[in-house]
């Protein structure tokens, strides 16, 4: 396999872009989908919005450094990336606080209909969001598991909000069909593209989505905390209000009026003074992907996480059928194989192998491959210890991202001999694998 991820490196069109991020030595980070990896201009960018554009011009820089225009550049930068327009995406607030703008605005916006319409196990913050506006008597929120989704779009739904990739699973929906189908239910669609943007081509106006918002930490490199952005369809931007009506979403904030008007467009989907050490960083990582381009960086992911997937087969650790079928946990356990009477594996083999939990399909999932074990939280950590860095979501997913921009195929052999070396050992057992610390 080594041969092989060497000519596959060799060949890679992207290859030359590892060298635009700092990944640090030694490390095989496969979190990229948690926290993108620092682009190498960001420091430099930031160093000189720090002494130049704040030490030195000080407040003439809302101005001069062209701050006050930030969440709207940034948002015109990130529109191509996810099928928009340069004036309907601003880059403000964090995904959950835009959540809130967005859900409110569809609400008002179909005054009748309550019901906000969701999956079980969509990400946390996105339910509770709807729970925060249930609370307030604005929103009701309803939840149908997703082969259900479609039946579920009564004519109380005033919104169908979901995630586009999930995050435990990679699994994708399908965006034109259920936005069609909200639609036609009368209902308004808001995707939350955390996990996709920056990731894979999304087509939001090809699919006459109505709303979106997503991440920047993640696959646009923005960096720890870093502002998340928001979509709203031009059609919608005259109706769309939405309820945190700070003054940097006023039609004219230096007027000062004592009386809240709208900006006209997406400004009005601000709220207050915007984080501008924050967008400077978020810009680079934008830009950075915006210029390798979605489409390559797909292809890529979806070549890596294939890849991926072959050589944790071919060690054993999952386990393919001819026909390419995945089989059970466990079935490729030699020992249950020879011996007649079913026993106990030994200790040291105990839950050698994993569920994949993502499709097998790569253009059914986004960049990720997630896998299923009663002890995903320690074989994660000694994983972690051997400087392969993937994730764990609660309760027993082992979670891989395959951010393409900086990974190599050499990375995915590497880092399946440490799993299955993890695995085959029984190393994760090792107490101190075991012990939760706060973020997990
Ligand atoms: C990462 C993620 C978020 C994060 O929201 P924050 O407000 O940045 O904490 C929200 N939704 C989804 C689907 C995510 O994957």
């Amino acid at each position: 396999m080594l041969e092989r991820a060497r000519i596959l490196d060799e060949g890679d069109p992207l290859k030359e872009y590892r060298e635009r991020f700092l990944v640090p030595e030694g490390v095989i980070y496969l979190d990229g989908n948690s926290l993108g990896c620092l682009p190498r201009a960001t420091p430099a960018r930031l160093e000189q919005v720090v002494r130049e554009e704040w030490g030195s011009d000080l407040i003439r820089s809302w101005n001069s450094a062209g701050w006050i225009d930030l969440p709207a550049r940034v948002g015109a930068k990130i529109a191509p990336l996810i099928g928009a327009q340069p004036h309907e995406v601003i880059a403000c607030d964090s995904t959950s606080v835009n959540l809130f703008k967005l859900i409110s605005a569809a609400l008002a916006m179909r005054p009748g209909r309550k019901v906000v319409l969701s999956e079980p196990g969509n990400f946390p913050t996105d339910l509770y969001m709807i729970e925060g506006l249930a609370k307030q008597g604005l929103a009701e929120r309803r939840l149908a598991p997703r082969e259900t989704i479609a039946d579920a779009l009564g004519a109380d739904v005033a919104l169908l909000m979901l995630t586009h990739t999930h995050y435990k699973t990679g699994e994708l929906f399908d965006m034109a069909a259920l936005t069609r189908a909200a639609h036609a239910a009368g209902a308004l669609v808001l995707w939350d593209l955390s996990h996709s943007g920056g990731a894979l081509p999304v087509d939001l106006n090809t699919c006459e989505v109505d709303f979106a918002v997503g991440c920047g930490y993640k696959y646009f490199n923005g960096g720890p905390g870093a502002p998340a952005y928001a979509f709203v369809a031009e059609r919608h931007q005259e109706a769309a209000q939405q309820p945190l009506t700070g003054w940097m979403g006023h039609a004219a904030p230096f007027a000062f009026s004592d009386d809240y008007a709208p900006a006209a467009g997406i400004d009005r989907m601000l709220c207050g003074t915007p984080p501008i050490l924050g967008l400077a960083a978020l810009e680079v990582g934008v830009d950075l992907i915006a210029e390798i381009g979605v489409e390559r960086l797909y292809a890529k992911s979806q070549a890596l996480s294939e890849f991926f997937r072959q050589c944790l087969s071919e060690s054993g650790i999952l386990a393919l059928s001819p026909s390419g079928e995945r089989v059970g946990r466990g079935e490729n356990e030699p020992t249950q194989h020879d011996s007649p009477s079913p026993q106990p594996p030994p200790l040291k083999g105990r839950g050698s192998a994993l569920d994949l939990a993502s499709p097998t399909d790569p253009s059914r999932r986004g960049s990720q491959l997630s896998f299923r074990h009663p002890d995903a939280y320690a074989i994660c950590q000694a994983l972690i210890a051997r400087d392969v860095i993937g994730d764990f979501r609660d309760p027993d997913i082992l979670r891989f991202g395959f951010a393409p921009a900086y990974l190599r195929f050499e990375d995915m052999v590497e880092a399946a001999r440490h799993l299955a070396e993890v695995l085959a050992s029984g190393e994760w057992q090792k107490t101190e694998f075991s012990e939760r610390a706060m973020v997990t």
